[in-house]
């Protein structure tokens, strides 16, 4: 059919099994584009999270074993949104063409006159093959794949599969089914030994996937016993074997580990991918958001007159974001900072710095106004003892560009050794109210096994968030263990009741996960 006739245009794309790091990229541009997005239940929240914000989005999969939305009535509606001259997404589980219905979707679209491109996905088995560490093939054991459904149309007289046929084949990926794998494993015992291997393997390629493993004979019982649930693959023949040896993924240091991340959403990106490298399951409770100073004036000022300070002080990556966003704004760019020297507390703020093409002249070696103060001391810029005497030239000008709620130790200290300080509200750290029920209801549950406090602020409001009632519910759980970025951190959670499970030694996110990491692995 030529394009021209088309009424519209559906993009049928494979979401692949959920881990974000598996969608393809082909994918990722058609979800930031779309005008509309109708999605299935296997579609997981971090994939939904690459759509364009503004496209409407349209659940069209089973919840609690219901179908949300007939597949007729998906069909009219896809038709319908396309007719409409929208670009529609139909985003499924997997790669679109294997089971769930991709073809029968796609048929009905061509015959009603829209267009259809299809953009394929990583499949469950061959998630659940990588991730469990089953290779499909291997020349000792398998030389042929079959990719089968153990779950057949209830209406059917007469089972499709031909059970010995499959058998003959090599490896077996059963999609579907769990329910049914006492029936599975007596129709293959027909046709191949009761010692053959079988895994079973849960929600593969997330960070809750889960490996049951046994035989033909046994495996019925080990799924019942293990209380296995859909969406589960099952795999069976010789190179389930090889799994001791090969699933890396279960065995990354976090895995099984829920980890609460409680900063802003918006910086919580490097900690939550860093922490999920390690395999663990991420949740976020975002206690804080980051928002322009409620009076820019002084902030609008300052960005006028960088070139009359000597050095500027940089707290954070926020802090950094925020001066020279305003500084662009009044016209200015990197070269005002020409004869200012820079200090950048922590490494996350260098690099910032560094994203913005300046490298800093300082980093202290350890992230407290104490240590920065003396190695400016070493530098000959401060005075190493107080005096009264002015500066024969003036003192140091500095510049603190800072949070609103930044302490007040650091530019006291400076002040106190001749120096001539002025401090600015970059921006402001305020209470973030929304996004916080699944990390609620996974810390109400006693599901997590840690949090990170990564400034007081974010202690202060996790605990109003919570209310007094749900943070001593919480703490009850014997497996939650609270982890502190530093020393100020630790204090404000002391205050408030919290437990330290763990300081980080280097006072930054790096830090902070080598912690977790040692403490969750121990
Ligand atoms: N089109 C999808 C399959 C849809 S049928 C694909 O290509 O993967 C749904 C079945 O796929 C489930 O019953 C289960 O057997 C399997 N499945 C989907 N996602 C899975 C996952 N993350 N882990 C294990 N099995 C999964």
């Amino acid at each position: 059919m030529a394009t021209e006739k088309r009424k519209g245009w559906v993009y049928l794309v494979g979401a692949g099994p959920g881990d974000p790091g598996l969608v393809t990229i082909r994918a990722q541009e058609m979800l930031s584009c779309c005008d509309v997005l109708v999605y299935d239940a296997l579609v997981t929240r971090e994939i939904l999270a690459m759509c364009n914000p503004e496209a409407e989005k349209i659940f069209a999969g089973k919840r609690g074993g219901k179908h949300f939305m007939k597949q007729d009535e998906t069909n009219k509606l896809l038709v319908k949104k396309a007719e409409e001259g929208k670009r529609v997404v139909r985003l499924k589980g997997g790669d679109p063409y294997l089971f769930g219905r991709g073809a029968e979707e796609a048929l009905y679209l061509v015959e009603h006159g829209i267009g259809v491109e299809v953009i394929p996905g990583v499949t469950a088995a061959l998630a659940a093959s990588t991730y469990a560490g089953v290779p499909l093939t291997h020349r000792d054991y398998a030389s042929a794949v079959a990719f089968a459904t153990g779950h057949e149309d209830p209406t059917k007289a007469e089972s499709a599969i031909d059970w010995g046929a499959l058998a003959k084949v090599g490896t077996l990926c059963l999609y579907m089914g769990v329910k049914q794998l006492a029936k599975i494993a007596e129709n293959l015992k027909e046709h191949l030994d009761a010692s053959t291997p079988v895994a079973v393997i849960e929600r593969a390629g997330t960070p809750s996937q889960r490996t049951v493993a046994g035989t033909l004979a046994t495996i019925p019982e080990v799924a019942v016993a293990e209380g296995v649930q859909a969406p589960a693959l099952t795999i069976v023949g010789g190179t389930v074997e090889l799994r001791e040896r090969l699933n890396f993924f279960e065995q990354r240091p976090l895995f099984g580990k829920r980890v609460v991340i409680t900063r802003a959403r918006a910086q919580a990106s490097t900690l939550a991918t860093v922490l999920a490298a390690l395999g663990a399951e991420v949740v976020q409770f975002p206690t804080i958001r980051i928002e322009p100073p409620e009076d820019r004036k002084s902030l609008q000022a300052v960005a006028r007159h960088l070139g009359d300070f000597d050095w500027l002080v940089l707290t954070s990556a926020n802090g950094v974001d925020a001066l020279f966003d305003e500084l662009r704004e009044q016209g200015g760019d990197a070269r005002s900072l020409a004869n200012v020297k820079i200090a950048a507390i922590g490494s996350a703020t260098a690099a910032r710095l560094s994203e913005r093409g300046l490298n800093a002249d300082l980093i202290p070696r350890k992230f407290v106004a104490e240590e920065i103060v003396s190695e400016l001391q070493e530098r000959g810029v401060l005075r190493k003892v107080f005096s009264a005497a002015p500066y024969e030239s003036g003192g140091p000008r500095f510049l603190l560009a800072r949070a609103d709620i930044a302490r007040s130790h650091l530019p006291e200290r400076l002040r106190a050794l001749g120096a001539d300080v002025t401090e600015v509200v970059a921006y402001r750290t305020v209470l973030e109210t929304e996004g916080h029920e699944e990390g609620r209801q996974a810390l109400m549950d006693g599901h997590v096994d840690a949090v990170t406090f990564t400034s007081s602020s974010t202690v202060r409001h996790f605990v109003s968030l919570l209310g007094e009632e749900a943070l001593e519910t919480v703490l009850k759980s014997p497996r939650l263990n609270c982890f502190s970025i530093g020393p100020i951190t630790s204090a404000t959670m002391r205050e408030l009741g919290l437990p330290v499970t763990g300081e980080a030694e280097q006072y930054d996110i790096t830090g902070l996960v080598s912690m977790i990491k040692d403490s969750l692995c121990a």
